[in-house]
């Protein structure tokens, strides 16, 4: 554990001591330490997610030491999240130390820590028990789950954005299945076999075509009583159509593929409220109740809330979504020093702003390496310039739509397509192999081994909600 407010300084480079001078070019941006330590320039990074990573290795060779802090000791492939929540892959497999990552790069330390604060004055992270000085600031701190103000629909519908959220839906639908089994009430039974998933967008997509998955064939044989492919699986959208980012005919192919699943997708429709057991939608003007007991969210992300930390120690702007305007080089306006990337930083390309994925993050994190390593050169650096190689989102086992820019598929070809980019970009080679092993074994069994129920049972969560969400009392009897 971290001494109270220490400021972290030397020793975290034990060999900063015969190292200080290596770099001749670089000490004019390192500052002076007050404790003497180390002249090389300092880069802190917070956030090990894609684009911090993505930033720390690239600074490989560079003559500047790099700290990189993150509240978890690993790095999570968040594209792969929901299949952690539909039982196909285990957290282990989509997560990795981010100090084995960085083991054989010198120049680089993890720290765990939480950054709480700014002092860009002294150019000074507060993490909540320490603190770091800086020379350059990369802030990749990325998104949170964003429930459009209604943060009482967070314990009754979970989001999926880290390894916690991803095993919480893992348990929450299959405890349903549990209930349901030992239920004689027909009407709590279609309640709790009713699985809705907020949102059209691909996380949204990729979970209803899984949760489709398992009640049609993973769970066919498992259950005596009922039958898990009566399930109903609605998915929810308050826009014309799912997947509005991509182009209409590859929308309407993941619909067409969703529908041979058994999901039914609502568009134009609004989620107005939830309740323990129920919700409640509005399409064309009409409130309609729907029993209920599983609510996803998959509808929408916020800014980490160091956004507003920027915005407060530096008068940054922020915009939409709480994410931080950047300058054409990511750094924010009068702190040529402070860059901010990822799902965090507002940048703007062609009049319209980058998505939040993981290929503007890496992008990002590369750029802000060049600039720093030009800065020490005193060398200038053109603004940031996203290079766009399409997308793609899954639908069930064996098809998928995907958007390369030039070229469109849908169904198993862009199924094949998908696996690849995917395995590609896992971090470690361990995980390319273990997932590969597992989808091939997922693939030919239609089994999903890690079905495991570690979260709290249904009738827990139950007397839970109902202490949450007292009855309406009754007027006293006379
Ligand atoms: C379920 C899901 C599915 C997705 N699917 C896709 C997909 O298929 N394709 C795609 O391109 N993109 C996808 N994305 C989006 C993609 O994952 C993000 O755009 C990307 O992770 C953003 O990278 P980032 O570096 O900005 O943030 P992240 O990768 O989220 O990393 C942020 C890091 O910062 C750390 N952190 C946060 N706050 C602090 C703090 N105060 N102090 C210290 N550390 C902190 C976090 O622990 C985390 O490690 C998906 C996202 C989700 C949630």
């Amino acid at each position: 554990m971290y001494m109270s407010m220490t400021r972290l300084g030397t020793y975290l480079f034990p060999d900063s001591a015969q190292s200080g001078g290596a770099a001749s070019s670089s000490q004019a941006a390192g500052r002076e330490r007050p404790d003497g330590s180390d002249p090389l320039p300092r880069v802190v990074i917070i956030g090990g997610g894609f684009g911090g990573l993505y930033a720390a290795r690239s600074l490989k060779r560079a003559p500047v030491r790099v700290i990189l802090i993150d509240r978890r000791n690993f790095h999570l492939f968040q594209p792969l999240l929901y299949q952690v929540a539909t039982g196909g892959l285990s957290p282990a497999n989509i997560a990795a130390p981010l100090r084995s990552i960085l083991r054989r790069q010198k120049n680089a330390i993890v720290l765990m820590g939480e950054m709480v604060d700014l002092d860009p004055l002294k150019r000074r992270v507060i993490l909540r028990d320490s603190e770091v000085d800086y020379d350059f600031l990369i802030i990749a701190s990325g998104s949170q789950t964003g429930y459009f103000g209604h943060d009482e629909w967070q314990r009754l519908a979970p989001g999926l954005k880290t390894i916690e959220d991803a095993t919480r839906i893992r348990g929450r639908l299959l405890s349903a299945f549990e209930a349901a089994e030992r239920d004689p009430d027909p009407a709590h039974v279609a309640a709790l076999l009713t699985f809705v998933i907020v949102g059209g967008g691909p996380t949204g997509v990729e979970l209803a075509g899984a949760v489709a998955e398992i009640a049609n064939h993973t769970l066919k044989h498992d259950f005596r009583r009922i039958n898990p492919a009566d399930a109903r699986i609605l998915l929810v959208e308050r826009s014309e159509r799912i997947l509005e980012s991509y182009p209409p005919d590859l929308a309407k192919a993941a619909e067409r593929s969703l529908a041979r699943l058994g999901v039914t997708v609502r568009t134009r429709t609004s989620i107005v409220a939830i309740a323990p057991g129920e919700i409640a939608v509005e399409s064309d003007g009409r409130t309609e109740r729907i029993p209920a007991e599983t609510v996803l969210w998959a509808a929408g992300v916020t800014a980490s809330p160091l956004g507003r930390v920027l915005h407060e120690r530096t008068g940054a702007q922020l915009a939409r979504g709480g994410k931080v305007v950047v300058n054409p080089d990511l750094t924010i306006p009068g702190h040529p020093e402070i860059l901010v990337i990822g799902d965090l930083a507002h940048v703007e390309q062609n009049s319209k702003s980058l998505p939040g994925v993981a290929p503007v993050a890496m992008q990002q994190g590369r750029y802000a390496a060049r600039l720093i390593r030009n800065r020490l050169r005193g060398r200038p650096t053109p603004p940031f310039v996203y290079h766009d190689r399409g997308s793609m989102a899954t639908i069930g086992r064996a098809a998928a739509v995907a958007d390369l820019t030039w070229v469109r598929f849908s169904g198993f070809v862009a199924w094949l397509i998908w696996l690849f980019v995917h395995l590609m970009y896992l971090v470690q080679f361990a995980n390319r192999l273990l997932v590969l092993l597992q989808w091939a074994y997922n693939y030919f069994t239609r089994n999903r081994p890690a079905r495991l129920i570690t979260e709290i049972s249904h009738s827990e969560r139950e007397s839970e909600a109902a202490a949450d969400h007292p009855p309406v009392p009754r007027p006293p009897e006379v």
